[in-house]
């Protein structure tokens, strides 16, 4: 069942690119997601962003609406974005699905006053063991010396506007941690002088606090995506899915949050997934989104679906899944598949997690 997608017109249609946030402590990784999702707005207008199980789907609607002072709209061909909540998550480290990544593209967050720190290098080095593709987001922004906010504008207006002592820190800055980068063997640029993306990885500076750069660093997370991994991102009926978490909730028992990267789920859908006691073999009871954002406050409360498409942060119920692994596969016994065969595959799976947390 591995046939790619093909729409009326024979084009292959793309599922939405998945994307993490990664960086040392309190350079503003929490607060940038705020940003994305806009928690933060005032005027509670959330505009079509959904909140998922364990991530956030913005829609390509909302970033178009959200980068359209930059002119770039018909370059948009993904449905949207999914961005991973969790950026200190614990068993994050250890995520992956079979040969491949959980995140498709990577934010990694450089505080602009401190420059490069330990974790910024080990989260580097784990999106580099990935071969994961990744912008680099320069937070703080509003922190040089006599910044002048202008709220949520993109990075390049808001420049315009500052003195020339404010451009003078940030020139300088810039320049220093370039060359940690470089130290790193990573080359960076300034994303709009950066003609050699491929090579050289790109900077955006942001705020997280005025939203300055955020147009730019969606921007460019999306089309770097659609420029690079066209093949990756093409819908396929094939699933890919990672448990992201086991949580016991009350009034369903042990559950699985799982994102789905690819392919769909159903209902009733006979599932294998990896336990700490051995191979759990177990039908889907219930697939689970929370309700729209405004409605997050009543507790407890899912929206139940029969079917589910990638890509998705979902919650899933079953029988015996109190010993499920975090970070490991999810597999569907599709007709013909040797259920034998996909335990094998699932226990390999934590002997591959399991050696990573050994290694960390
Ligand atoms: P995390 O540990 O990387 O998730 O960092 P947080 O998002 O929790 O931010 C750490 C601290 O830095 C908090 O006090 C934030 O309010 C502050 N912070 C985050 N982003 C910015 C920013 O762009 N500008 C300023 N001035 N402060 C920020």
């Amino acid at each position: 069942a591995k046939s790619r997608m093909e729409d009326k017109e024979g084009e292959k249609t793309l599922r939405s690119p998945i994307c993490c946030i990664m960086g040392h402590v309190d350079t503003g990784k929490t607060k940038l997601l705020d940003c994305i999702r806009r928690t933060n707005v005032q005027e509670g207008e959330a505009g079509g962003i959904t909140q998922q199980i364990g991530a956030t789907y913005i829609p390509a609607e909302n970033i178009r609406e959200r980068t359209k002072e930059l002119k770039a709209d018909a370059l948009l061909n993904v449905p949207g974005l999914l961005v991973i909540d969790t950026p200190g998550h614990e068993s994050f480290k250890n995520l992956r699905s079979r040969g491949s990544g959980l995140c498709d593209i990577g934010i990694l967050v450089v505080d602009i006053m401190h420059g490069l720190e330990p974790q910024t290098i080990e989260s580097l080095n784990l999106l580099r063991m990935r071969n994961t593709e990744f912008i680099v987001a320069l937070n703080k922004v509003d922190r040089l010396y006599g910044w002048k906010a202008c709220r949520n504008a993109p990075i390049g207006k808001a420049m315009k506007q500052q003195s020339k002592g404010v451009k003078l820190e940030f020139d300088h800055r810039l320049t220093q941690i370039i060359a940690q980068f470089k130290e790193q063997g990573l080359n960076t640029e300034l994303y709009s002088k950066n003609k050699e993306r491929g090579e050289t990885y790109s900077i955006v500076p942001t705020s997280a606090i005025s939203g300055e750069g955020i147009p730019e660093m969606i921007l460019l997370l999306v089309q770097w995506a659609q420029k690079t991994m066209i093949e990756k991102l093409t819908y396929s009926n094939e699933i890919q899915c990672t448990v992201l978490e086991v949580k016991v909730i009350e009034g369903l028992g042990a559950t699985i949050d799982v994102v789905l990267v690819n392919g769909v789920l159903h209902e009733g859908d006979e599932i294998v997934v990896c336990g700490f006691q051995g191979p759990i073999h177990t039908t889907i009871r219930s697939l689970l989104t929370p309700h729209p954002m405004k409605e997050l406050r009543v507790k407890g409360a899912y929206i139940h679906h029969k079917e589910i498409k990638a890509a998705q942060g979902i919650k899933i119920t079953a029988q015996n899944l109190e010993h499920a692994v975090a970070g490991t596969a999810l597999y569907v016994v599709g007709p013909g598949d040797d259920v034998k065969e996909l335990k094998e595959s699932v226990m390999d799976d934590m002997r591959n997690v399991m050696s990573r947390v050994d290694k960390s």
